[in-house]
């Protein structure tokens, strides 16, 4: 995906999510307000009725009238709230309206009346009814709680789909970048070998002198052949890598030896790095071996102990610890090479992933070699970690099930 397509699908995907998030609380807002005028509505004529049912004030005498016991109002409004479904904390009380602030004649709460029937001067009529709800929020929310609970579950769903959505574009662009890099050093690696037989083969079919002359001849036709042999290998290295032949192929699982399997890996890595000078430092445990087709574990411990020496471009120092413990073996291959930035670490073991910054893309490779040892050891189910720090080296360690165990 180009880098402005993933910029963009990003932002469409972020803006989504803003947008359905801002929807989802305006709805609930609003039926939160809706509920509320309802409620209120309800409140409004359950009083009435209850007010209606209330006895009429009784005259006492020619200056008093005497108004019903309040719990019967009470009583009144409680059954009208229950009959709604709106069972909640209230207050009721009897008020006076003829001062310029209403008096309080006859007061309850849920539980105490202040006084059961009052007689009261004529002259504070006409008298108030009042009905307060203490807590008119919690029963709203209580009735709206189904339908609030399934918006949030729809809402963390939804929210989980963009993010896993985003996810997916973030990894799509990483499989983007690691291609672009593998086609890069494919052609970066396969190039040298090429020019190189191409300007052999050149000098042959050109310089009659050098073909004429068959010490020169045979050294050129050398460099052709040599140069032939290293391109063949790469190729059947990728097309092996590539085609996950050894993530599918049979084992054949055996007692290996881990001292024997070390030293073979050891002698073909000192023949190819001929050049410089590796420090070994081998140590392995009496007795260690583990149940695994020798083959691929060689494989899987060369490619470990190459990089080591690959990555360590001042004297390469390496050291090989095998020990076992509990059922299991493990093989800890350490160098004091350039070291690998934790955020990488993870990503070291996938397949094509090289590391583009710092010292290591100067460093050809395919971002196979890993791949393929990782594969390789959970197939013996076993587990490999990597412990390093940057500028200072890196330790692998394979653990794998002893033999017999
Ligand atoms: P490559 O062919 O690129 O070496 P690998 O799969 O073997 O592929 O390694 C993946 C990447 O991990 C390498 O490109 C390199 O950046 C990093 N790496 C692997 N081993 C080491 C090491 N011992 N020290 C530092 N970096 C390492």
């Amino acid at each position: 995906m180009r880098r402005v397509n993933f910029k963009i699908a990003a932002l469409v995907v972020v803006l989504s999510l803003v947008l359905l998030v801002t929807v989802e609380a305006i709805w609930a807002v609003r039926t939160y307000r809706n509920m509320r005028s309802n409620y209120e509505l309800q409140i409004c004529s359950i009083l009435e009725e209850a007010a209606w049912k209330y006895a009429t004030p009784s005259v006492s005498d020619n200056a008093h009238i005497n108004i019903g016991n309040i719990s019967r109002f009470n009583a009144l409004v409680s059954e009208g709230l229950r009959t709604a479904g709106l069972s909640t904390e209230h207050r009721v009380e009897v008020l006076s309206t003829t001062d310029t602030e209403p008096i309080v004649l006859m007061a309850m709460g849920e539980i105490e009346p202040s006084s059961d029937v009052i007689s009261v001067d004529k002259h504070l009529r006409p008298l108030i009814l009042r009905l307060t709800v203490l807590d008119p929020h919690s029963t709203i929310l209580g009735n709206m709680r189904r339908v609030l609970i399934l918006q949030l579950l729809s809402v963390i769903v939804l929210i989980f789909a963009f993010v896993y959505l985003l996810h997916t574009l973030f990894r799509a662009k990483e499989v983007d970048r690691i291609r672009r890099d593998l086609t890069h050093n494919i052609t970066h690696e396969l190039k040298t070998p090429i020019a190189s037989a191409y300007a052999a083969t050149e000098a042959l079919h050109t310089m009659p002198h050098i073909y004429n002359d068959p010490t020169a001849r045979n050294e050129y036709l050398a460099i052709v052949l040599g140069e032939l042999r290293r391109l063949n290998g790469m190729v059947e290295e990728i097309l092996r890598s590539s085609t996950e032949e050894f993530t599918t192929a049979e084992l054949r699982i055996e007692e290996c030896d881990i001292r024997s399997i070390v030293e073979a890996a050891r002698l073909s890595l000192d023949l190819k790095y001929s050049s410089c000078r590796v420090t070994w430092e081998i140590d392995i445990d009496e007795g260690c071996s583990v149940a695994a087709d020798s083959f691929h574990l060689q494989g899987a411990i060369s490619a470990i102990l190459d990089n080591a020496i690959k990555y360590s471009p001042d004297n390469p120092k390496v050291s090989l610890r095998a020990t076992t413990n509990r059922g299991y073996t493990y093989i800890a291959i350490k160098d004091n090479g350039i070291g690998i930035a934790r955020s990488q670490q993870r990503a070291v073991f996938d397949r094509f992933y090289r590391i583009t910054e710092g010292d290591s893309y100067s460093t050809s490779g395919y971002g196979l070699g890993l791949y393929y040892a990782h594969s390789i050891v959970k197939r013996h189910n076993g587990d490999i970690t990597v412990d390093s720090t940057l500028g200072q080296g890196s330790c692998f360690t394979i653990k794998l099930p002893r033999y017999g165990r």
